[in-house]
């Protein structure tokens, strides 16, 4: 028996027992001929007593002795009270030194970590993530399954198609210069789940997209991907509402009281936050001043489509240097901000614009916006949707600067009622907003023909902490009103028969009504653990250029393989 117990588990009550532990060395400390060593596993860090022995960091080691009490305790963990008199240390495997320390702070760099991930896995904080995540995972199949979802599973060859983020494709070698592709979401096929009678799906499953890489996104990233049949959103929304809140509450204690998650519109997300996923853990509104800003031979704001401000909560005494900190913020190319008018007030009310406006035109622009003393109001303008992105990130920078943003709060929502399709100056066509197979709101498909970029669509997003989490819609289970869909979106008849043709020929064999949603679990996880980004929940992510750099991948491959593909060689 290689243990008896783990390196977490033992107390006070165990002192006199004879155990046998095993585990990594994290530390060695030598006092003359003694030393205390650390031994860590995944359950927690036991400290040991030992003759002088000569264990280096991370070897793996096997101990037998008696439980004592300590006399000096640890009270920052819950082994603290005791330790191991060794009597039996066997060395199990020998570790070379580390290329960085394995402990709660490493001193390693990121790069570092990455190329030897196996080791920064070791790490308790690491360790804590996949356990945050494992636990989700668990109750999302618990919830599920309770509720009578069926898990099943979908290909991960499929074929490739135009719409959407850029595809993964694999050559086939059976198929000489023909390709699949690695599926973008399971989409079409947990629809055909439907067709086919399966009612309630879900997968917890990888997705593959080709686009350019941030903190929160990863080539390879998983999905809770769930459908069901015979509903309408507001089933959808009371299931997935209740999916979220059995997770908050199994896995971090959060509970929500009994008050339905807030439902707002696109349009109300947009004008009041500046942005279809809004944090609501803080306020500070974007209010719309356009109409009252205009009688005065300002020109930036006279020839300006929109006027619009958010109140600094109590910054009335912000230093030029702080407000000029904020205004470079958002002229960030990033942002794009042109600049910021701002109005301080105070005993008397100051503004970067007095020489324009009047002492009686500011006063109507506070009262506008419900200023009050003590506050400072930062002004945008412009056209409305690149004012409303500069008020909304000048929005979130103040609550971060103010300390809104608590990581341990939760503010869950429900966007609602976004548009159907999306107008794309540059290729001078409409997207789907969501995904082609999203159905319009059934009062607004008159207005397809005369006014599609108007019709609002049966598509939802859940938003917490100003994350998009998770987004679905209620779906076309109509072959003509989809293919009606592809029309508008710009393909000939041919192209979605080619395309799409097998869902198209699925709907004319008896479809149900059906509807679902699909959550990004790793932005779920790093949303609990209070993370940024979700290559902390990841055992094994890729950097920002796709590598990982730990196999080192992408990599090249034989000519003879790739002559077997069909495929030309660009090695040298
Ligand atoms: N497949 C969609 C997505 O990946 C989600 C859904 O509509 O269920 O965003």
């Amino acid at each position: 028996m290689y243990r008896t117990h783990n390196c977490g588990e033992l107390r006070l009550a165990d002192v006199g027992k004879t155990v046998t532990l095993a585990g990594w060395v994290q530390r060695v400390r030598d006092f003359g001929q003694m030393s205390f060593i650390d031994l860590r596993d995944r359950y927690g860090i036991t400290q040991l007593v030992v003759d002088k022995s000569d264990v280096g960091r991370e070897f793996v080691v096997q101990v037998t002795g008696k439980v004592v009490e300590r006399s000096s305790k640890n009270p920052n963990i819950p082994t603290g009270e005791v330790e191991i008199a060794v009597g039996e240390l066997k060395v199990l495997s020998a570790a070379e030194t580390p290329p960085f320390t394995i402990e709660e702070v490493s001193d390693g760099g990121d790069e570092l970590r990455m190329k030897y991930r196996y080791l920064d896995l070791r790490r308790a904080p690491l360790q804590r993530n996949m356990m945050l995540r494992h636990r989700m995972a668990q109750s999302v199949r618990r919830y599920l399954d309770e509720a009578g979802f069926l898990e099943i599973e979908t290909p991960y060859m499929i074929g490739s198609t135009p719409e959407g983020a850029r595809d993964f494709v694999v050559p086939s070698r059976m198929n000489p210069g023909e390709f699949y592709a690695l599926p973008q979401s399971p989409q079409t096929f947990k629809q055909l789940l439907m067709v086919a009678g399966y009612d309630k799906y879900f997968q917890i499953v990888r997705c593959f997209r080709d686009e350019d890489l941030r903190a929160d996104r990863q080539p390879e990233f998983t999905q809770i991907d769930c459908e069901m049949s015979f509903v309408e959103q507001e089933d959808v929304l009371a299931t997935f509402e209740g999916m979220a809140r059995f997770m908050f509450r199994e896995t971090m204690g959060v509970e929500f009281g009994e008050e339905p998650f807030v439902r707002m519109s696109y349009a109300d997300a947009m004008a009041r936050y500046g942005n279809d996923k809004p944090d609501l853990r803080f306020g500070m509104e974007i209010c719309e001043i356009t109409n009252i800003v205009k009688n005065r031979d300002f020109a930036v704001f006279n020839e300006a489509e929109y006027v619009g401000a958010v109140v600094a909560t109590g910054c009335a005494d912000w230093t030029r240097k702080q407000i000029d900190e904020m205004t470079e913020y958002v002229k960030r190319p990033q942002i794009g901000a042109k600049g910021l008018v701002w109005v301080r007030v105070d005993d008397e009310v100051k503004s970067s614009v007095d020489k324009f406006y009047q002492p009686d035109d500011l006063q109507r622009w506070i009262a506008e916006v419900g200023a009050q003393k003590g506050d400072l109001v930062f002004v945008v303008s412009g056209s409305r949707l690149q004012s409303l992105r500069v008020l909304s990130e000048l929005r979130l920078e103040l609550g971060e600067r103010l300390g809104l943003r608590d990581k341990s709060r939760f503010a869950p929502l429900w966007v609602v009622d976004f548009p159907l399709l999306e107008w794309d100056d540059d290729t001078q066509r409409f997207y789907a907003m969501h995904h082609p197979f999203t159905s319009p709101k059934p009062e607004d498909i008159a207005l397809l023909d005369s006014d599609p970029g108007s019709v609002r669509a049966n598509a939802y997003d859940f938003v917490v902490n100003g994350v998009e989490v998770g987004g679905g819609s209620i779906r076309i289970f109509d072959s003509g009103l989809q293919a009606r869909m592809f029309d508008l979106l710009g393909f000939t008849p041919e192209q979605a028969q080619a395309q799409f043709g097998f869902l198209m020929n699925a709907f004319k064999f008896g479809a149900p009504p059906h509807g679902g949603i699909a959550f990004g679990f790793d932005r779920f996880c790093s949303l609990f653990g209070g993370s940024d980004s979700i290559r902390d929940y990841i055992a094994f992510p890729k950097n920002n250029s796709g590598r990982d750099v730990m196999i080192d991948a992408p990599s090249l491959i034989d000519k003879s393989q790739l002559d077997e593909l069909c495929l030309i060689s660009t090695a040298k």
